[in-house]
């Protein structure tokens, strides 16, 4: 069961991964010390800025894609993990690191 959705979270989590070491990479780059020119200085904390807002975004998924293998390990994936339903194939195929039904997701972006 759920063996498709398995490998996309798989080749997804492997994908993920290898964008936070590029991202990590990057921002070493960036770490060095400020170019003189303030102009310069703008867009360099621009770009560091915008790696940190990657990489926490990337994280965020990866822990996601991770939760739904540990559920589908466990045999409780397809189930909401706030209300115990189960979770409708039709959204577990469209994004399958759901891990909560619609109702409970709405409910947790807006409890932020
Ligand atoms: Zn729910």
């Amino acid at each position: 069961m759920f063996e498709n959705i398995r490998k996309q979270l798989e080749e997804r989590e492997q994908q993920i991964v290898t964008r936070i070491q590029n991202i990590d990479a990057d921002k070493t780059k960036e770490d060095g010390p400020l170019n003189a020119d303030s102009e310069e200085q703008v867009v360099e904390l621009e770009n560091i800025e915008v790696l940190d807002g990657l990489d926490e975004m990337s994280r965020e998924e990866l822990a996601d894609i991770r939760a739904a293998l540990d559920k589908i390990a466990d045999g409780s994936y397809g189930t909401c993990t706030d209300c115990n339903e189960s979770i409708p194939i039709k959204r577990l195929e469209a994004l399958p690191n759901a891990i909560r039904c619609i109702q409970c997701e709405e409910k947790s972006e807006q409890a932020g």
